[in-house]
């Protein structure tokens, strides 16, 4: 469900990635459905699109320092609440420097914390 953006590469990211410190990365991805296409352009219409509609957050696992896991959060806003009716959503507080609530969770190894002024604060 996640469009693409102007990106030099063609994944639907947004800009670079962020550093907030303690290994943890993130990268905005946007939603922009392809309006060209009736069933979009009719499903979407009076939802604008999303610049930031969410990030990917990657760290390396405290097994495996070769790999990285993560996870997704939304952004809460009236388009995404629309769009993404059952999703959970996190409020940004502040975009730069960042700051999230509620706090973060990677369901892959557990690590839990919050982006709070741009760095990672572990729970
Ligand atoms: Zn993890």
């Amino acid at each position: 469900m996640i469009g693409a953006n102007d990106d030099d590469d063609d994944d639907g990211s947004l800009g670079g990635l962020m550093d907030f410190g303690s290994g943890v990365t993130g990268r905005f991805y946007g939603w922009a459905p392809d309006r060209t296409i009736e069933s979009n352009r009719v499903r979407y219409a009076g939802i604008a699109d999303i610049e930031k509609a969410g990030m990917s957050f990657n760290h390396s696992p405290p097994d495996d320092a070769g790999k990285r896991c993560g996870g997704f959060v939304t952004f809460d806003s009236p388009e995404a609440r629309t769009v993404f009716p059952n999703y959970a959503f996190w409020v940004v507080q502040s975009w730069d420097p960042m700051t999230l609530t509620p706090s973060l969770l990677c369901r892959s190894c557990g690590r839990h914390g919050f982006i709070r002024q741009g760095r990672w604060v572990n729970c």
